[in-house]
């Protein structure tokens, strides 16, 4: 079969792979008129990350971080086929993607290849486990939906059994130590956000329990939030200390076990720490697909972090028919949502100026007419490098108060407590892809202000 309708033999077809930071911001900002454009992602929304950690704990429901990917494209001049699919295998010799419907209801096809021109891949990245044991069967990850929908059943369930009649003071100690693995954004906003459900919530609603639960930060590095000012990793740390969160540096998770995480401490000894739950946030790892794409092209991609690109986005080795953005790329940049975003509106603009380029090229070959005026609007067509223009870092460390370090006027402005604390939930708030979701962030806020979060569990 080929692409799906409305199809334009006239014009290319555009595939875009993702339906995340990166392909959301390009969707915005292209002009669908000059493609047959198909997005294919096996998460039919976007989902906006950096409130993520406020789902793991209720303090937002789920649906408010969530935008419908056709609530996007429906906008648009010309329709966009969005396909609810994974990408099983992308043939950048003869140009082809290959995905399959693997939710839970199937049809009779559920399986197809389509011939693209230029694809878009942005498939994000999934999460780094190094291979040790017992992460996968036994820790919560924090990068999906579900992740934070199952933390949070995992979490409250840990507490119920904790009051559970009977239960012995070793055993409620156990259930209710977090211990989160990972001190980079991830880990210190969502150890941030327990913390507040800790103290706003269960203090309340639990107070017999309340004092035994104990939140752990396990980071391999000296320090967490590498990438952070240091005033600002010392005010995370000091403010931790306060929120009773302990901070285990210059310590490596080994192993992860059903009640326990094997640590490997400072002086190399090992010790097994009981617990009832481990969220993992260490880091991003590459998808298998990409890992696969790379692969067929092995002269080119030999990085093992990502897909090299040129500075114009340009999967090296696919003669400028594949671009990839965001964090399946292996660039000077960091993995985050502002660079994605930042590429797929670039993107979106170069699309434009390669159908323009495209149509020209096509004229010319159809007729030596003016051939000469058309090479000359060729050459105008000037395709600029990507740029990246840092905005900050911004992250919540629990307790009404957030980190920021701020480019402005070319120095760097670091602050931290709670006006930063506002500033981070305007921003986020005004990120936010849309109204209905700034909407819902905000009311969530305030039913959390009024009424507290819920403990029922799932
Ligand atoms: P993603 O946004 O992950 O999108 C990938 C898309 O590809 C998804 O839609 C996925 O469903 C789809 N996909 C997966 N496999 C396939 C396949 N086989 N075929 C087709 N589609 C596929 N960054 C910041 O800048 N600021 C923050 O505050 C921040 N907070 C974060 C908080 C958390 C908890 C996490 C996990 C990340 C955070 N980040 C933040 C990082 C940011 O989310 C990522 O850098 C960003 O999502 C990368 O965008 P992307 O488009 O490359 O990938
Ligand atoms: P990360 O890679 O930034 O941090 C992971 C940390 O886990 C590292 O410091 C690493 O040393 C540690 N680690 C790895 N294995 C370990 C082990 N076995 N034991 C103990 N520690 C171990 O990952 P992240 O926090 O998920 O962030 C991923 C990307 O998303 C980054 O680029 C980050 O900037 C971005 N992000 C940004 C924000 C924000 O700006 N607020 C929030 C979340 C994520």
């Amino acid at each position: 079969p080929g692409p799906q309708l409305p199809f334009d033999p006239e014009k290319k077809t555009l595939v875009i792979l993702g339906s995340g930071w990166g392909a959301t911001s390009l969707l915005k900002g292209l002009d669908t008129t000059d493609y047959n454009t198909i997005v294919v992602s096996p998460k039919n929304f976007f989902l906006f990350t950096p409130l993520l950690p406020s789902v793991a704990v209720g303090t937002l429901n789920a649906r408010s971080i969530l935008q419908p990917t056709r609530y996007v494209t429906r906008f648009k001049s010309r329709q966009v086929s969005v396909i609810e699919a994974e990408a099983k295998e992308v043939d950048p010799i003869n140009k082809t993607v290959t995905f399959s419907d693997n939710s839970e209801i199937q049809g009779q096809v559920s399986s197809t290849t389509i011939p693209y021109d230029y694809l878009v891949y942005a498939v994000g990245a999934e999460t780094q486990t190094f291979g040790i044991p017992g992460v996968k069967e036994h820790a919560c990850f924090m990068k999906e939906l579900h992740d934070a929908e199952r933390m949070q059943r995992q979490f409250l369930d840990c507490v119920e059994s904790a009051a559970f009649p009977g239960q012995s003071d070793d055993e409620k100690d156990r259930l209710l130590h977090m211990v989160v693995v990972g001190g980079g954004p991830t880990g210190i906003e969502l150890s941030g956000e327990l913390h507040d459900f800790l103290e706003d919530d269960l203090k309340s609603w639990y107070p017999e329990l309340a004092s035994r639960i104990r939140i752990t930060l396990v980071e391999a590095l000296p320090s967490v939030l590498p990438t952070f000012s240091k005033e600002l990793i010392q005010y995370t740390e000091s403010t931790f200390k306060e929120s009773k969160i302990d901070i285990m540096t210059k310590t490596m998770v080994k192993e992860v076990k059903e009640k326990s995480v094997v640590l490997q401490m400072p002086d190399k000894s090992i010790r097994e720490v009981p617990c009832g739950m481990v969220v993992w946030a260490a880091g991003n790892k590459g998808r298998q697909i990409t890992q696969d794409l790379m692969a067929k092209l092995p002269e080119d991609q030999t990085n093992k972090r990502g897909i090299t690109v040129d500075d114009h986005l340009r999967m090296k080795g696919t003669n400028g028919t594949i671009f990839a953005i965001g964090d399946c790329t292996a660039s000077s940049y960091a993995p985050t949502a502002q660079v994605a975003s930042q590429q797929g509106a670039y993107l979106a603009r170069i699309l434009a100026l390669l159908a323009k380029k495209d149509g020209l090229e096509g004229k010319l070959a159809a007729s030596d007419e003016d051939a000469d005026t058309i090479r000359k609007k060729i050459d105008k067509i000037k395709l600029k490098p990507f740029h990246y223009s840092h905005q900050g870092s911004l992250a919540y460390i629990g307790s009404d108060k957030a980190i920021a370090d701020l480019p402005i006027f070319g120095r760097e402005w670091a602050s931290g407590g709670v006006a930063t604390f506002l500033f981070w939930r305007s921003a986020y708030l005004s990120t936010l892809f849309s109204l209905r979701n700034r909407t819902l962030v905000a009311s969530d806020w305030m039913r959390v202000k009024l009424f507290g979060r819920d403990v029922s569990r799932e």
